[in-house]
Parts: structure tokens; sequence; C-alpha cells
């Protein structure tokens, strides 16, 4: 199941390039009571909320895809997880790189992963804002795992089951010498689209082609079979330190090919089996 948000806090169900208007399927939800549990409603009752959808999509109102403006499928992660330098192309090109990388040494287990501030985040339809233009902003993108239910100290045979689903992401960066945290935080800097894949309809994660173009020109272009660190190590692993939660987002890391994008410019990012999204960058 493809499922998105959409417009004005719309959920969706995209079949073909048809969104059907599901939004109906929110009230299976409990009522929201103060304080919230810290994790995304939706994804931590996901499996009622489809029994629902199925109800209601023969009925449900459609529109084509291309006249809708799609928002994070994942509304509230508590948090986003990013996985450093894991394929070996993109490790050689942050190596040789030296006036633009911050020099980082060791394995990725040596250099731990890092969190991207939740207030980042936005959909394919919003777009990136460069921010600091007289510093490089740098596209990467990534195969982004969704947490479906929670966990700590996940075992790795157990780490899959852990998954609700996954979609495109876009680990932005401001190149420079601070923390990872600081510069991959900003505003817009985390992109996530366009739907959420439900994990049912992904029989290999660790086999899916991903490309990204700017301008239509190719700038990365890889498979997610050459990690360096695999998904369920980098689930079993992330859960030893945090507490993962439904809605949490992996960033499992990005392949050669980074670059510069400037205002105007059009991003194409793709991944097998999960769709292509389309991101404006001001
Ligand atoms: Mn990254």
């Amino acid at each position: 199941m493809k499922i998105c948000w959409f417009n004005d806090d719309r959920l969706g169900l995209v079949v073909g390039d048809e969104v059907l208007d599901v939004t109906q399927a929110l009230q299976v939800l409990p009522a929201p009571r103060y304080p919230a549990p810290l994790a995304d409603m939706l994804i931590a009752h996901l499996d009622v909320v489809r029994r629902e959808i199925e109800q209601l999509r023969r009925q449900a109102p459609r529109q084509p895809l291309t006249g809708v403006r799609l928002r994070s499928p994942v509304a509230r992660p508590s948090k986003i997880i990013g996985v450093p330098v894991n394929y070996s192309d993109h490790v050689n090109e942050a190596k040789t790189a030296t006036t633009v990388f911050k020099q980082y040494e060791g394995s990725i287990e040596d250099q731990g992963l890092f969190l991207k501030a939740s207030s980042s985040l936005v959909g394919c339809s919003e777009g990136v804002q460069v921010h600091f233009p007289h510093r490089p902003t740098h596209h990467e993108i990534e195969l982004a795992v969704v947490i479906g239910k929670p966990g700590k100290n996940i075992a790795q045979e157990d780490s899959l089951s852990h998954v609700a689903g996954y979609a495109v992401a876009l680990d932005m960066t401001v190149r420079g010498s601070e923390d990872r945290s600081f510069r991959k935080s900003i505003d817009t800097y985390s992109v996530l689209g366009p739907w959420l894949t439900t994990a049912d309809e992904i029989a290999n994660p660790q086999s899916l082609a991903l490309n990204l173009s700017v301008n239509g020109q190719s700038r990365q272009q890889s498979n997610t079979g050459h990690m360096i660190m695999g998904i369920v190590q980098q689930i079993a692993w992330a859960s030893t330190f945090y507490t993962l939660l439904p809605g949490d987002v992996i960033m499992t890391g990005t392949c050669e090919g980074v670059g510069p994008v400037q205002p105007g410019d059009v991003i194409q990012a793709t991944i097998e089996g999960l769709g292509s999204m389309r991101v404006e960058v001001r």
C-alpha cells in the first residue's frame, strides 16, 4: 500500500497516477490526549488504519497525483536518524574532496549515528529552501526506513519486523566543519516522499536502484545493495542507543555523486519500487 499526506492534512492512498482521499480512515485513531505519546499516531496504528483504508477505497474521491501537494508521509517522527558515509564510493569521494567535506575518520561504528531535527522535515512539494547561500548545500539521496513498532535492543533477526515501510529521502546538508546534526537539521533539509510504501510491497529493501538528477542531469546512481552497513544491522545498532518509536525515520546513507544545488534547481529523486519525487530548490 502506498500512503501519502497531501494538500491540507488529507490522507491519501496512491493507486497508479491517482490519489484516493481516504482521510476518513483517521477516525479509527484514538482521540489525542495531553501529553501525546512520543510517536507518530498514524504509523503507530497503521494496521487498523490500513483496514479502514481498504473499506473506503471503492467510494473514495479520486484526483490525479499531478494536482496535489505531497507532504511528508510521516507527519510527526520523534527523531530522524542518519547513517554516515555508508556507501564505499561516497567514502572515497568524501576523503578526496578536502575543501568541502569535514574529515571523518574510521568506520561507521567509530563515527556513530547522528540525529536530524524533526523540524527539518518536509514533503517533496514543499521543496528545499537554501539557507546560508555563501556555503555549499549538497543533495544526498537515501533510502528512508520508517519504523513501525517500538523497540529497544532489537535483535538483527527481528529488525525487519519493526519496519512499517520505506520512502525516498533527501538528507540535505550544508558542508562545513560543524557537527553533522547542526548542518543537516536546517529547516527543509530533510525531505521525505513521495509517499510511504508499506514494507509488504518491498521484498528486498537491500536491492533497490536509486538515482538522483538535478535539472535533468544525472548526479547520483547506485543500488541499496552497495551499503556498507545493511538495514538490519542499522536498526539493531540504533536501538541499542535509542528506543525506536513508530514513525522514526532512518536515513540509511548516500552514495557517490553528492553535489551543490542552488535556488531555481529541480531535484528528481527516484528509488525503485518507492516512486520518484520532484523537489524544487528555492
Ligand atoms: Mn546522508
